[in-house]
């Protein structure tokens, strides 16, 4: 997703994303291995017996004999498009990883649902409530930006000004996550912060001088 910065024509292992020094290079796990993963032991703890590539690292074997246990017919096969980028909406997007989450055994809906609102959705929202509150204006024509709306009411070119950070997007996020948080029957506490936030976007987004209501709504 991301476009590159810098470009390198040395590779030193040393220098790379340390989460890539994670990469077991077994030709096949021990025992010890699978007798770990039934009593649910720490990662950590058998750090030893798995000989990774952080291990390699300084030596002549951070480059060679890495092991697998899965082989394949061509090293670039695989999705030559990834489906974050054919989902097009954010709801498109959740819904795949919700399905994909119902049916593999392994993984738990619900706690999938409760990590990405609280960890994802809710920080979103409520930074983004914070930056709208505390922008700056941009003129559209001369791309001047302002602090403050100027007393004249425009840009000194004359044009008009525009918000950097609009309604929609602090909203973006806010339907997805009460229809999610609902259809998973998430925790009152964590439904509340969701109500909190949704009256902090009314409060700051609805006029509370206009307000269209019918003659029913006062009988
Ligand atoms: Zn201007």
């Amino acid at each position: 997703m991301d476009a590159p910065l810098v470009l390198t024509t040395r590779l030193d292992p040393n220098e790379i994303d340390k989460e890539a020094h994670n990469i077991d290079v077994l030709w096949e796990y021990p025992l010890e291995f699978y007798l770990a993963t039934l009593e649910y032991k720490h990662p950590k703890e058998i750090d030893s017996i798995m000989d990774q590539v952080a291990g390699r690292i300084g030596s002549a074997l951070q480059y060679e004999s890495f092991g697998y246990t899965h082989d394949t017919r061509d090293i670039s096969e695989g999705p030559g498009e990834s489906a974050y980028k054919t989902l097009e909406t954010m709801i498109d997007k959740m819904n795949a990883q919700l399905e994909l989450a119902r049916i593999i055994r392994a993984v738990d809906a619900k706690d999938v649902v409760y990590r990405v609102i609280t960890k994802h959705f809710l920080p979103d929202m409520i930074g983004n409530l914070k930056s709208f509150s505390s922008q700056s204006l941009r003129c559209t024509k001369c791309g001047a930006k302002y602090r403050r709306i100027p007393l004249k009411g425009r840009c000194y070119c004359g044009n008009n000004l525009t918000l950097t950070v609009h309604e929609k997007s602090v909203k973006k996020y806010l339907e997805i996550t009460k229809e999610i948080s609902e259809k998973f029957d998430l925790d009152a506490y964590t439904q509340q912060r969701i109500g909190i936030v949704e009256e902090s976007m009314k409060s700051l987004f609805q006029s509370d001088k206009v307000k269209k209501c019918k003659l029913t709504d006062f009988m």
